[in-house]
């Protein structure tokens, strides 16, 4: 009963970020709209505002014992929808969690690395997405990181970029990598030459090097209980999540923040809505298009086996299920609006009161129409099916 609970609150605070985040980038697309858009009458939103759009028939639909909606349009965002973002990275974290295990399980040893740059408070963010991509694949591309990795015997590595937002120092991207070595490395050793290498490959483009104290960190992963405790060391059962979950993290510090906090109520009170607005609709800009997690070449196929599913395909994948009854386009776009009634249907779905569920349904499909909340009806009538 507590799962549901929990489950119950964490998907209204996830349809309440879709909502707003929804309600932020139709208005942004509105008031950019071009003069073609003005002729055409309508602007088309950023892909993460149309999901959750109805392609037709919506389906209440039970899957491993979840209830979810299905016909739905979904953006398959990895970055900027509070609905794809963690089922895509949830996927990618089991995966990187297997071949963790499976590297470990056969004796050998992982380091956690994480590498920063220096900028400046203003710096767009996606300058600094621009400069940790590529002084990362500049890096993992020189000879001298191939000398390391045959010198320390490192076979794969995986990498993500993660990103933060504070008000004292801007956007700040950095690279979080795991590296998967035959046996445990030297870790000052490593940590040298990291350090001397990535500020090189920054340097090179033009940024500035990371401070020596705080610009690399390279951390065990210690699978002895002895090990875990010791300093610089990290667990090795949520591995996984460390590199991929950036959507369930909290920023650390007082000031520090996570995307996805910026759509929250508190947030956006301490920040003023137009800040929280614009800093998250450059988030959204930034990210479009970009990958979040990058495995090495052979990892994959010598640890988990495999093709890799694109963030589209995680996306397809979770809707075959049984569909339990169907709700009109109409309805579901009055449901959406309530995360609350939404969740509610869900959890009743789920513990088989379905005459229940139904009769929400009704009571909502007969409701006299209000005011949207998110803004969200007109724009998507406007906007044509793709
Ligand atoms: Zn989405």
């Amino acid at each position: 009963m507590q799962r549901l609970e929990e489950r119950r609150n964490l998907r209204i605070d996830m349809w309440r970020r879709r909502n707003r985040s929804a309600s932020w980038l139709i208005d942004h697309a509105i008031e950019h709209a071009t003069r073609t858009d003005r002729l055409r009458g309508f602007a088309l939103p950023m892909r993460p505002a149309r999901c959750g759009w109805p392609l037709g028939r919506v389906d209440m639909t039970l899957i491993d014992g979840r209830a979810y909606a299905t016909g739905l349009e979904h953006c398959a965002s990895p970055w900027a929808c509070p609905v794809c973002t963690p089922v895509i990275r949830a996927r990618r974290a089991r995966d990187l969690q297997r071949a963790a295990d499976r590297w470990t399980g056969e004796g050998h040893a992982l380091v956690f690395v994480t590498l920063t740059r220096p900028h400046t408070k203003s710096e767009p963010l996606a300058d600094g997405l621009d400069l940790v991509a590529r002084a990362w694949s500049d890096m993992t591309g020189s000879q001298r990181w191939r000398k390391l990795r045959n010198d320390l015997g490192i076979r794969h590595h995986a990498r993500s970029v993660e990103i933060t937002w504070s008000p004292g120092h801007g956007w700040h991207a950095h690279v979080h990598a795991l590296l998967f070595a035959d046996a445990p490395v030297d870790r000052k050793r490593l940590q040298d030459e990291l350090c001397d290498m990535w500020g090189r490959a920054l340097e090179h483009l033009g940024s500035r090097r990371p401070s020596k104290r705080h610009g690399v960190l390279c951390e065990n992963v210690e699978t002895t209980p002895e090990g875990a405790a010791s300093y610089l060391s990290k667990p090795p059962d949520r591995i996984g999540s460390e590199i991929t979950r950036m959507d369930r993290k909290q920023g650390r510090g007082h000031d520090s923040l996570t995307p996805f906090q910026l759509l929250d109520p508190p947030v956006i009170r301490r920040l003023g809505e137009w800040r929280a607005r614009s800093l998250w609709i450059e988030y959204v800009e930034s990210t479009q298009r970009r990958r979040s997690i990058t495995w090495s070449r052979h990892l994959r196929s010598s640890l988990v086996g495999g093709r890799e599913a694109s963030d589209r395909q995680i996306i397809d994948d979770t809707i075959p299920g049984m569909r339990l009854y169907p709700i009109a386009p109409r309805t579901w776009r009055r449901l959406r609006r309530s995360p609350t009634l939404l969740a509610h249907l869900c959890s009743r779905t789920e513990t088989g009161e379905v005459p229940i569920a139904l009769d929400i349904i009704r009571l909502i499909a007969h409701e006299r129409d209000g005011k949207t909340d998110d803004g969200n009806d007109e724009a998507e009538r406007r906007c044509p099916r793709p």
